[in-house]
Order: structure tokens, then sequence, then C-alpha cells
């Protein structure tokens, strides 16, 4: 038996709901053994002031409180650099082995703009990558990126058949929600309640997070 496990990476500023259902529905859906949330390296001085890794981490860790289906992967926050999602892969790759099935989980705004990303082409190397629907994006009908869909694309049963190399693309509830627009309401001094949980609602109002 090939186990499945999937991979879902983000700057997770904050946890929202749309993150938590896609990772959910998509272990349900992928019938993945594992998933992980893997939040990412951001410099402390980034343009847009958000949260610090430490904080992304303790809201990460509210969310998944009373959730045992998805637990979070710290590994990329522990270098004092931003990590190439290739070099993680590959750090992943080798954990796993070669047999066991790996799954990157992405939005479509992410798999749109994938040519920018480091050795993007060497991905499907050492996982499948897994796409989901977000509002407001398409697939690229054109381009580098099109043409590594439609020369890999595959329906979900491939992860079980090969441990990696396919490009899956998953119909799933559409939820209009992100990071950048519940900064915004936070700071416009409007509530997010119900865009996250409760708990990492309290926890940026008791520690005055995206003033
Ligand atoms: P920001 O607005 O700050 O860019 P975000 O809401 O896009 O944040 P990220 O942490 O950057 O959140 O996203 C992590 C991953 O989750 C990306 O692959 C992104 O495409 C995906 N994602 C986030 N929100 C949604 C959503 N509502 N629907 C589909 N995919 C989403």
């Amino acid at each position: 038996m090939r186990k499945r496990i999937g991979i879902f990476g983000g700057t997770f500023d904050p946890i929202h709901i749309g993150h938590l259902r896609i990772a959910l529905e998509l272990k349900q859906q992928l019938q993945l053994d594992e998933m992980h949330l893997l939040p990412c390296y951001l410099p402390p001085h980034r343009p847009t002031p958000g949260a610090s890794a430490s904080q992304r981490v303790d809201m990460l860790e509210i969310a998944l409180q009373s959730c045992t289906e998805l637990r979070i992967d710290k590994r990329e926050l522990q270098r004092d650099k931003p990590s190439y999602t290739y070099d993680t892969l590959h750090e992943l790759r080798a954990e796993v082995g070669e047999h066991n099935s790996l799954c990157l989980c992405m939005g479509m705004d992410s798999f749109a703009t994938l040519d920018t990303w480091h050795n993007w082409t060497q991905l499907l190397q050492l996982a499948h990558i897994v796409v989901v629907a977000r509002p407001g994006w398409f697939l690229p009908e054109s381009g580098a990126v099109a043409d590594l869909l439609q020369s890999n694309r595959a329906d979900s049963t491939v992860i079980s058949q090969k441990s990696a190399g396919a490009i899956v693309l998953l119909e799933q509830r559409l939820l209009p929600i992100s990071a950048t627009d519940i900064r915004a309401q936070i700071h416009a001094g409007n509530s997010p309640q119900f865009l996250v949980p409760d708990g990492v609602w309290n926890y940026i109002r008791s520690n005055g997070l995206y003033q």
C-alpha cells in the first residue's frame, strides 16, 4: 500500500476558514493518511506588516485544537531565511521514501503563477500537484503552466498509482475568503468573525494584530 501525504503551504497570516475547509476536504476527498499545513518563513521586515512567525504558529495551533485530522509542519520557520518549496519537497521525499505519494496542494492563484517558483518544472519529480479552485482565479489557458498541466493532468486515482508526477484539479467548495481581506477588515475596524475560528479572532484581538 502506498501511503498518501498531503502538504498545504501558505503564509497563514492569519489562518482562515478557507484554508481549513480546503485542507480538511482534500484530506477526506483524496483519502490522505496525513495532511500537513506548512507555514512559510516571511522576512521580519516585509512590506505589509503582519503577525510574527510564532504568532502565525500560535494561530494555527489554536485553529487546529479541535481538529485531529490536520497537522502543522514547522520546518520552514525553523530556518532563518525563506525556503524554496522545491528544497522542502526534496527533504520530505527523503523522509517518506520513494514509494509513498506526496501531494503538494495549492489554490488556483498559486498554481497560475507556478512558473515564478524556483525549479518549478522539477516539482513534479518530487510530488503530485493538487489544485483547488479559488474564486476570481482561472486555469491558465496558454503559456508554460498551461503546457505543464496539459502534459501531466490526471484524475485523483493517480495518487494510488504513482508517488509523484501528476497534476490533479479538484472542484471544491468555493470560499471567497483571503487573509489580505481579513487583515484589511481588521485594519478598518471591522470584525472578521466567522471568517476565522473564534479562538483565532480572540488571539488577534488580545495581541493587537493587523491594526
Ligand atoms: P494572502 O491574501 O495574504 O495572500 P491567502 O488567503 O491567499 O493569503 P495563503 O496563506 O497565502 O492565504 O494561502 C495558502 C494557500 O491557500 C495558497 O495555495 C492559496 O491559493 C490557498 N488559498 C487560500 N485561501 C483560499 C481560498 N479561499 N480558496 C482556495 N484556495 C485558497
